[in-house]
């Protein structure tokens, strides 16, 4: 399709409220600008892309999502963001999510919710739904979201399309704006393994203005697309026992697990009895690094600044932070200040702070003997908007097979493959690998689509 058609559909599918901006002349002009280069100008040439809003992109509103950043312009462009236009990217749009990435649904968003394009009764999942569904519905080709604790498989899984959050440290979080920064991850949205591939080869690798990004050399994921015929698959049979999950999806799952036996993978049980401790470990440590990452929007910088006038200093913060956040966002902030608060410290962070080693230490156990983990990527596939709103913890829960792969700091991919017989909605699975194992998690994924 021309980026006029895609421009086209995106107004067709203005209600599922994917779109939070249409760069419409710049995108058309860019492609005009493409098309008189000699093919190929770059890897990505024309490949249409969408932004989850809290990619910095120069010259381009940016708001996280919340009222806080009302009217803030970024004055540079994320890496990511840079290498996708040096390579020929169009980027067509900023997309809606969740405030400062925090949810599971799309429905903490000061431009409201995202409705998921296989049943616009249901939400597109989060916290990076518009980037989900602007795939889904074909309103681009390709998404970037981020993902701290499975922001971007789950709503892929939510969708039917695929989802990559890579290796902590594979991709530069430069100008991606920080939730809790020991754990985000720039992501992938597609629907398809190549142009997955193509676009992690292109925003992969080592920057200056990030000193947490790996200098582990790039692949070129997109040539090494042909899987091995064996690979070593673990399960955790507590994970796909859990009485949260699904018995539909527990089902599909299994049967995934026995048909890759049949094919000559070996697949095999490994016990894990940490899955309890892996949401308060995430929430604990994710809370306390938002806090210290949200002091910055006070009003006085940059965004939104309350109106009327204006009293001492303390209390200025104050107005600008009740009036600017949302609701999830004040709760997380209040958590995580009273998880690093001097009486409780030692008790929840340090704590928290112990489970992640002792889980990352056992993950990188069972990777001396398997290639992947296999696991459900959400408990459930979309519901009803509306349906959990009213119970955060419910809501964090569901978070359960997401987050280790942040704990941990390893790669994982959502695989879109089944349909729920009841909800007629799709799902898939989720494989993990060991850091820096890109490579057999897109040709093992690639060789089953
Ligand atoms: N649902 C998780 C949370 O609310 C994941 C968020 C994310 O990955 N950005 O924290």
């Amino acid at each position: 399709a021309t980026v006029a058609e895609y421009l086209e559909k995106i107004k067709t599918h203005q209600h599922l409220n994917a779109f939070i901006e249409i760069y419409e002349q710049e995108a058309l002009a860019r492609a005009q600008a493409l098309d008189a280069l000699p093919f190929p100008a770059g890897k990505l040439h024309g490949v249409v892309i969408s932004l989850k809003d809290v990619l910095c992109h120069k010259g381009h509103q940016l708001s996280a999502a919340s009222k806080i950043l009302e009217g803030f312009t970024s004055v540079f462009s994320a890496t990511a963001v840079q290498r996708l236009q040096a390579e020929g990217a169009i980027i067509i749009g900023r997309v809606n999510c969740d405030e400062f990435a925090m949810g599971s649904t799309n429905e903490n968003s000061v431009y409201g919710k995202v409705l998921n394009a296989a049943d616009e009764s249901r939400i597109s999942g989060g916290s990076s739904g518009g980037s989900a569904v602007s795939v889904q519905a074909g309103l681009c080709m390709v998404s970037l979201g981020s993902d701290t604790g499975g922001s971007v498989r789950q709503p892929a899984d939510f969708c039917g399309i695929i989802g990559l959050k890579p290796t902590y440290g594979r991709v530069s979080r430069y100008g991606l704006i920080a939730y809790a920064s020991s754990f985000d991850q720039i992501g992938i949205f597609a629907k398809n393994i190549p142009d997955t591939a193509l676009v992690l080869e292109v925003i992969s690798g080592a920057d200056d203005f990030d000193s947490t990004v790996s200098n582990e050399p790039v692949p070129v994921y997109s040539g090494a697309l042909t899987s091995g015929s064996s690979y070593r698959i673990a399960y955790f049979p507590e994970a796909l026992d859990h009485e949260s999950l699904d018995p539909e999806i527990s089902r599909a799952i299994k049967k995934q697990l026995a048909d890759w036996e049949a094919e000559g993978h070996t697949v095999q049980p490994v016990h894990f009895d940490l899955l309890e401790y892996i949401v308060p470990t995430y929430y604990v440590l994710t809370t306390a690094e938002a806090a210290s990452n949200l002091s910055r929007y006070d009003g006085v910088k940059y965004g939104y600044r309350s109106a009327g006038p204006q009293p001492e200093l303390d209390d200025f913060y104050k107005k600008n932070r009740s009036e600017g956040f949302g609701k999830e966002v004040k709760r997380r902030i209040l958590l995580g200040n009273f998880v690093l608060s001097s009486g409780y410290y030692d008790a929840y962070f340090t704590q928290a702070q112990k489970v992640r080693k002792i889980l990352t230490n056992n993950l990188q156990l069972i990777f001396r003997d398997f290639d992947f983990i296999c696991l459900p990527v959400s408990p459930s596939v979309a519901f009803k908007i509306g349906e959990k709103t009213e119970d955060p913890i419910a809501m964090y829960i569901a978070d359960i097979y997401t987050v280790m792969a942040n704990l941990a700091g390893i790669p994982a991919i959502a695989v879109p493959k089944f349909t729920h017989p009841v909800h007629r909605m799709p799902f898939g699975f989720q494989l993990m690998a060991a850091p820096f194992k890109e490579v057999s998690l897109l040709a093992f994924s690639n060789n089953i689509l």
